[in-house]
């Protein structure tokens, strides 16, 4: 992140010396004093850069005081009402029911709505859009995906996603690298990212573009690895192209037949040890696309950070990831978006799978398994994913259990723990508001009125 030190720096065009400088021959009153003014704030920077304070601008926005008729705290499941949060630059300072309004504060009052921190989404593709799918590497250039993801990701912010994990751009490289950086830098609205780069898979796996022409040589969705020393190679090259953490494919193609499902995995527990240290000697972590056994004991057994989609578990893998906490991340929209717009007759099953799927999800609350809240949105319209929230209540979860899951799980899987996840002194103001108390209605949070990321308001 950019400090205001040199942000301040750039914005001093008229610095005598700076070759960006535009000729004056008769500089005007009003530029000799814009010369004066950045002369003395840049005096006023090496002061404080001498005494290691922060330089305080003229630029620093005031403090700001949301105001609405409740705040829930998600952590305790208290609701404050009114409630109100004291933000100072991109940071909480103040929560409670009244904070101190400091002299010059911007007062944003939100009437009858619910104060919550932003919501996270551990399971999206910011590359991905409805229609798209196998064929988008060959219909579709990298730079014309890029662009389809900037859209992507300001829907989703709009819609009250403040942070995210893009799990692997479906064959556009490591383009979300751009998008990510974007965001960060300031240059496009978008949630906080966490991203993966392409994911990884096997030679004629799950996500091989199976069935055109070899001739063709049409791309596949993923990065091939067939062994841990190919995996070991491609994890490096991905982190060499700015992947915060790795995206793994261990299962597939699903099969779903009698109420009988069945998935091969594709890389073995060792292999997967070997991606998760390769991944480890860097600080990062592996995720894993993994529907069902054997591949999701093996993912766990390596020490991955989550188990996506999850569909069925065996009773070993649930004792692993309670005793591991390890989360899985269910994906249930996904399912009832295909099941309700299916494009072949075999979609028209993915009904049934979620049914399925919605009995396993219990049996995997009983038996203590963490869960995170993903949506796995881009094959259906980005922005619309707090459906995720909606069925998982439907299939099982307090609502309070579900906000935690999203947010407190989810901040610990995006690696910012402390950072994001709850209203707190310190923490991003990463703050939505929704009307009525999400805590009787979970379906408010499809109908997010109110956006704050980083202390910048973002919808209102
Ligand atoms: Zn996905």
């Amino acid at each position: 992140m950019p400090s205001a030190r040199f942000s301040l720096l750039k914005e001093c065009r008229y610095l005598p010396g700076n070759p960006q400088k535009q000729p004056e021959v008769i500089p005007s009153r009003q530029a000799m004093r814009k010369r004066l003014a950045c002369l003395l704030t840049l005096c006023a920077c090496l002061l404080a850069l001498i005494h290691g304070a922060p330089a305080q601008t003229n630029s620093t926005p005031a403090p700001v005081v949301l105001h609405a008729a409740r705040l829930l705290d998600i952590e305790t499941g208290r609701i404050s009402a009114p409630g109100e949060v004291l933000v100072r630059g991109e940071r909480i300072a103040e929560v409670g029911s009244a904070v101190s309004h400091p002299a010059g504060a911007q007062v944003i009052d939100l009437d009858d709505t619910t104060l919550l921190p932003g919501l996270i989404d551990a399971h999206v593709h910011l590359f991905l859009h409805p229609g798209a799918e196998d064929l988008q590497t060959v219909q579709e250039s990298v730079p014309q995906r890029a662009i389809m993801a900037t859209l992507a990701a300001r829907a989703d912010l709009m819609a009250g996603y403040t942070a995210e994990r893009d799990m692997g751009t479906e064959g556009a490289g490591s383009a979300d690298t751009a998008v990510r950086n974007a965001i960060d830098q300031g240059l496009i609205p978008g949630p906080r990212l966490r991203i993966s780069g392409n994911a990884i898979s096997i030679l004629g796996g799950h996500e091989d573009a199976i069935g055109y022409n070899p001739e063709q040589r049409v791309l596949p969705n993923a990065t091939f690895a067939n062994n841990s020393a190919e995996l070991v190679a491609v994890i490096r090259q991905q982190i060499k192209e700015g992947a915060d953490f790795i995206k793994i494919y261990e299962t597939g193609e699903d099969s779903f037949r009698n109420r009988q499902f069945s998935t091969p995995y594709q890389y073995t527990e060792a292999e997967l040890s070997a991606a998760v240290a390769e991944a480890a000697r860097v600080g990062k972590r592996v995720a894993v696309h993994a529907t069902g056994e054997p591949g999701g004991l093996y993912a766990v057994r390596a020490g991955v950070a989550s188990v996506d989609h999850a569909y069925q578990l065996s009773d070993e893998t649930m004792r692993l990831m309670h005793e591991k906490q390890i989360p899985a991340v269910p994906t249930f929209t996904i399912e009832e978006y295909f099941a309700e717009h299916p494009s072949s007759p075999e979609e028209a099953t993915w009904g049934q799978l979620l049914e399925f799927h919605a009995q396993e999800f219990r049996r995997q609350l009983a038996a203590g398994v963490p869960m995170a809240v993903g949506s796995d949105v881009g094959p259906y319209p980005h922005g619309t994913q707090a459906r995720e929230f909606v069925l998982m209540v439907k299939y099982g979860m307090t609502p309070l259990a579900a906000l935690q899951a999203g947010m407190i799980n989810g901040a610990k899987l995006l690696g910012w723990q402390g950072q994001i996840g709850a209203l707190k002194p310190g923490y991003f103001a990463d703050i939505i508001a929704v009307p009525g108390n999400p805590l009787q209605d979970i379906g408010v949070l499809q109908k997010v009125t109110f956006v704050m990321k980083g202390g910048k308001v973002y919808r209102r």
